[in-house]
């Protein structure tokens, strides 16, 4: 696809081959000029074309996705969701997309220019009415509600993703802790799965249709470590120039390339391509970096924070998969759904965990809105799943407070902790969330 563009953009032209024509004719009428020289210069060689920069377990993207999207956006709302959400910075798309009063042109392929560029048209006469191509429903689409309906998720589809894979697995993928003899390991995918459950009970009970992404402490993906070692190795040459990386270091790239790109590009297609549901909720448990990664001791952190798609750093607008997924949750305004629910859902959390909030340095993550919870930041999950996406990050897992109400498990009602009467710290979560999707929905529908 991206070769046959570039032919056509940088091969010969009508006008190119008829000059060429009319140069052997004005050779003939001359016998002292030979038609052809006896002694041709060698061809120059052919020039080599840099393999094109794509994400982890990527692939060189299809640019024909973005003709849908023609003509569906100002050139006014492009450059304000691009300048505020989606880029880190302008030096982050500097160069790879320029924008011209008619359109956008988007380089095909960031590391080699001769491939061509995709020309992306604005939309000029904002009267006319646009359709904008996404499989899920935005709120405002839906069907208005009763007055005091007791089913304001009616007609909504959800999916929840407990984040990672926990039980046997958390280790592997790093997600687990252990302190004290005779506990209850801390594993954050076998935790995010409970909470899953619960949070499933409470939206289906409100109406909503609720898939889960996983169901069981196992990898959706059949790849296993073993199965990656040559990607993991591609990879190591690609970023390091290290053909013969050390053998540990090609498992422990072929672990994350399983646990984290795997596995999240398989929950991707089933989502993408299954349950295409109308908004994902991602849940996670945050924790604080170690102090002593080989000698684990409890950390006085214990905050909350919630992550909407932005902040793509230039090294991340440079993978041409990535700056096309990019594109389309800009022109599928995922923006001002993923932000609206995060709003209410940072109340209701914040209610519920009573938890300060955590702050970025700006780094990796960009502050979007007034409200101090809430963080841009462009995730593999919060990128390929093509559709809103709000992804949770409350309580330190390495916190005692939290470890400790980790040991006193699923218990119904109340428990005191450091004097305050509790939930269960899986039900306190799903709670958090169920208010604020509800009240997210009876304010827009
Ligand atoms: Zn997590």
């Amino acid at each position: 696809m991206i070769f046959l563009a570039a032919l056509l953009n940088g091969g010969a032209t009508f006008s190119g081959l008829e000059s060429a024509a009319g140069a052997k004719a004005e050779a003939k009428k001359d016998p002292e000029i030979p038609a052809t020289p006896l002694n041709p210069p060698p061809p120059a060689p052919p020039k080599k074309v840099p393999e094109p920069i794509v994400a982890r377990l990527g692939n060189p993207p299809d640019w024909s996705r973005l003709d849908l999207y023609q003509r569906t956006i100002t050139r006014e709302e492009f450059t304000r969701l691009l300048d505020h959400c989606y880029a880190r910075d302008p030096g982050a798309y500097q160069g790879i997309i320029q924008i011209f009063p008619d359109r956008a042109r988007v380089l095909r392929q960031s590391n080699h220019p001769g491939a061509g560029h995709y020309d992306l048209y604005f939309l000029t006469d904002r009267r006319k009415p646009v359709t904008i191509e996404r499989y899920w429903t935005p709120p405002w689409k839906l069907e208005e509600l009763p007055p005091n309906s007791d089913k304001p998720l009616r007609g909504v589809r959800i999916a929840i993703d407990p984040g990672h894979i926990g039980g046997e697995w958390a280790d592997v993928e790093q997600r687990y802790y252990k302190i004290g003899e005779d506990t209850i390991p801390v594993a954050e995918g076998t935790m995010t799965l409970k909470v899953a459950r619960l949070l499933e009970k409470n939206l289906t009970a409100l109406g909503a249709t609720v898939v889960l992404t996983r169901t069981d402490t196992e990898p959706v993906t059949p790849l296993r470590p073993s199965d990656l070692m040559d990607e993991a190795r591609a990879w190591l040459s690609k970023t390091t120039g290290n053909q013969l990386a050390p053998k540990d270091l090609v498992e422990r790239t072929a672990s994350r390339l399983f646990y984290v790109s795997a596995e999240l590009r398989t929950r991707a297609d089933l989502i993408n391509e299954t349950i295409r549901p109308d908004l994902v909720l991602c849940l996670h448990f945050d924790a604080a970096p170690w102090l002593n990664p080989y000698k684990p001791a409890f950390r006085d952190k214990n905050h909350l924070h919630l992550i909407i798609n932005g902040c793509y750093v230039r090294g991340e607008i440079e993978e041409d998969d990535t700056r096309l997924e990019m594109l389309l949750r800009l022109l599928q305004r995922t923006y001002y759904y993923e932000l609206g629910l995060s709003e209410e859902i940072s109340k209701t959390m914040r209610d519920e965990t009573r938890l300060p909030a955590f702050g970025y340095d700006g780094k990796t993550a960009k502050s979007v809105s007034s409200n101090e919870y809430i963080w841009a930041r462009n995730l593999l999950a919060n990128r390929v799943f093509r559709c809103p996406v709000v992804f949770l990050e409350p309580f330190c897992m390495n916190n005692r407070g939290v470890h400790a109400r980790v040991q006193a498990g699923e218990y119904r009602g109340l428990k005191e902790f450091d004097g305050v009467y509790r939930k269960n710290i899986y039900q306190e979560y799903a709670d958090g969330v169920t208010g604020g999707v509800v009240r997210y929905f009876r304010k827009v529908r």
